[in-house]
């Protein structure tokens, strides 16, 4: 039985979490293999992109803009360099529609974050694009309620335990809400803190963990972010 006793600091994930991103990639995928049918089936065009974003993560590392090069990197390969300026953009227009998108809100969210706001302080933590992210957050009404942004390169436990450093946090304090069992939730586990996974119905393939990783890990998992008020009380 995991306990919330000596939470201080709420950590919240960004996308997926707090605001739909994920479907917005999915459908941005749809687009551009419809862009590319006459060189592929949709399944390899799917294939092929994801192959180039994981191998442009060390590079690029997350977030739109870098979906928007692998993309174009993804075109000219499988258009064996021949794709036309008016495909590249598209893509690239595809991109800034993604950048454009209002910022849609799950549900309770507001509620969740004005209740935790008056007992803990809250944090948001996110990988992805830095000036994306803020615009997101702005575009969100959200930030009144955070006492820190941050916006990592990646979620893996060294970032974290840098990131409590930083906050003069203690593992044990620090307690990460997240849809994402790979960046929320198994590197706060592995550092000895506490995560609450929320699952968000569509996940990204590179975000997926296999199950012997989740075994034995100590975390819970809710339905909906508002259980988190019958969790803290
Ligand atoms: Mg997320």
């Amino acid at each position: 039985m995991v306990d919330y006793k000596d939470i201080k600091v709420i950590g919240f994930d960004a996308d997926d979490t707090l605001w739909v991103n994920e479907t917005y990639f999915r459908e941005a995928e749809l687009e551009f293999s419809k862009l590319l049918s006459k060189y592929e089936t949709p399944n390899k065009i799917d294939q092929e992109l994801f192959k180039m974003e994981i191998g442009n993560l060390p590079l690029y590392g997350y977030g739109v803009k870098a979906f928007a090069l692998s993309m174009v990197e993804c075109a000219l390969e499988l258009s064996n360099k021949n794709v036309s300026p008016k495909t590249i953009e598209a893509i690239l227009n595809i991109a800034k529609d993604m950048l454009n998108k209002p910022v849609e809100l799950l549900d309770g969210v507001e509620d969740v974050l004005k209740a935790l706001s008056t007992k803990y302080r809250l944090i948001l933590a996110t990988k992805g694009d830095l000036l994306d992210q803020e615009r997101k957050l702005e575009k969100s009404g959200l930030t009144p309620y955070f006492h820190h942004i941050e916006v990592l390169s990646d979620k893996k436990e060294s970032n974290y335990t840098k990131l409590l450093k930083h906050l003069d946090v203690k593992p044990s304090e620090f307690l990460m809400i997240g849809n994402s069992l790979k960046s929320d939730v198994l590197p706060l586990v592995n550092i000895n803190a506490k995560a609450i996974h929320v699952p968000f119905h569509t996940t990204w393939a590179h975000e997926e963990v296999d199950e012997k990783e989740t075994n034995g890990k100590s975390y819970k998992t809710i339905g909906s972010l508002i259980e988190i008020l019958n969790i803290l009380k």
